[in-house]
């Protein structure tokens, strides 16, 4: 009976993704409606300002942090592979191409070191906030690239868990791993980045292949499911007295910063796969960050990440409603952020933002110490 209706269920989703590819480019069920369905404002005003350190967002949780010399990247997947070899397990591998412009791009705004022959900034940290492949996938190339650019080795560092750590270990990546230990700050120039450990947003279920950890070599070409999700983190950014707070996964934390309510101005929000959850699961993630009282939220995974990002970000498509629902998410998040004074705002994709200002608050009230 089970077999059947796995078959059953294989072969629809194969009509659905056939129907998906030829028959129905546009249809909100198979490749998502595109983002300006659901947001009517206007997008965060991309600045040149070198008094700003800014962000910049790349798809899924992929964020490129600088303040104009030290270049911070969160999960940094780039390649996208598409859905047919997602349905079909195909084997996948990055493509060095998109992950080299993928970094130009979440980099725009650092500037070179003096008297380096680089000719686009690499990354001073990687933070990998769990291994599941539209996180972890790109996490070789990315080491790679950076050590053929500095070979110096005063590159690159990453930081993850030890399923982070087998990727790039059975990658050759010869990456410089700094394992992460959760509560513990780590000092990157003027950034101070601490790890916070997080329930992801779907639990482990029966017949699941993609939770647990990774215990054997991941070598590309590989199906997307040996990027089984490892642990789980949230990251608190802080430069000088100002913090942003990531969530990668839409889940609660086993230990919430919340005793300083305004200590971080902006929280990243994580929408992936929220929109299958119940009500009750978005209130108790939501109550958390409400408890943070930040200034202003920024969703983050609200795209379909089988499809090449949009230079146009209204125009880029939302996960599919095959997958979740994305406008369910922005429903609940718009409703109880405005019955809370606290703001939402959209990021265009691939383009600097402000964060903070190096030198000036950028709230209206002094940030509490740290
Ligand atoms: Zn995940």
């Amino acid at each position: 009976m089970e077999r059947r209706s796995f078959v059953a269920n294989k072969i629809t989703a194969a009509l659905a993704l056939i129907g998906a590819t030829f028959i129905l480019p546009g249809c909100a069920y198979f490749i998502g409606s595109p983002l300006r369905d659901v947001w009517h404002s206007e997008l965060i005003e991309p600045t040149s300002d070198s008094n700003a350190v800014t962000v910049t967002h790349m798809g899924v949780t992929t964020l490129g942090i600088s303040d104009g010399k030290t270049f911070i990247l969160i999960d940094g997947f780039f390649s996208r592979p598409n859905a047919w070899d997602i349905f079909w397990y195909n084997p996948i591998k990055s493509d060095s191409d998109k992950v080299e412009a993928g970094l130009r791009m979440a980099g725009t705004r650092s500037t070179l070191p003096q008297g380096s022959d680089r000719k686009w900034p690499i990354p001073n940290a990687l933070f990998v906030l769990h291994t599941h492949y539209d996180y972890a996938f790109d996490i070789v190339e990315i080491a790679k690239q950076a050590k053929a650019a500095e070979p110096s080795g005063k590159g690159l560092k990453v930081y993850g868990s030890p399923s982070a750590r087998i990727i790039l270990d059975s990658g050759n990546a010869q990456a410089d791993f700094i394992p992460i230990r959760v509560g513990q700050p780590y000092k990157i120039d003027d950034f101070t980045i601490t790890a916070y450990e997080q329930r992801h947003v779907h639990e482990r279920r029966r017949g699941d292949k993609i939770s647990g950890f990774i215990e054997e070599p991941v070598k590309q070409p590989v199906r997307y499911d040996a990027y089984k999700q490892g642990d789980v983190y949230a990251l608190k950014v802080a430069y000088g007295d100002k913090a942003a707070f990531i969530y990668g996964s839409a889940g609660t934390l086993l230990h919430c910063p919340c005793e300083h309510p305004g200590e971080v101005d902006t929280v990243f929000m994580s929408l992936g796969l929220l929109g299958t959850q119940q009500e009750t699961f978005f209130s108790r993630y939501w109550a958390e960050i409400a408890k943070m009282q930040p200034r202003r939220v920024l969703p983050i995974h609200w795209d379909n990440f089988t499809r090449e990002l949009a230079t146009d970000t209204l125009a880029m498509r939302m996960a599919p409603n095959i997958a979740d629902d994305v406008p369910r998410s922005f429903e609940w998040l718009i409703q109880s952020a405005t019955e809370m004074g606290i703001e939402v705002q959209v990021m265009p994709l691939g383009k600097p933002v402000p964060l903070f200002a190096k030198d000036s608050e950028t709230r209206d009230e002094p940030l509490r110490k740290r």
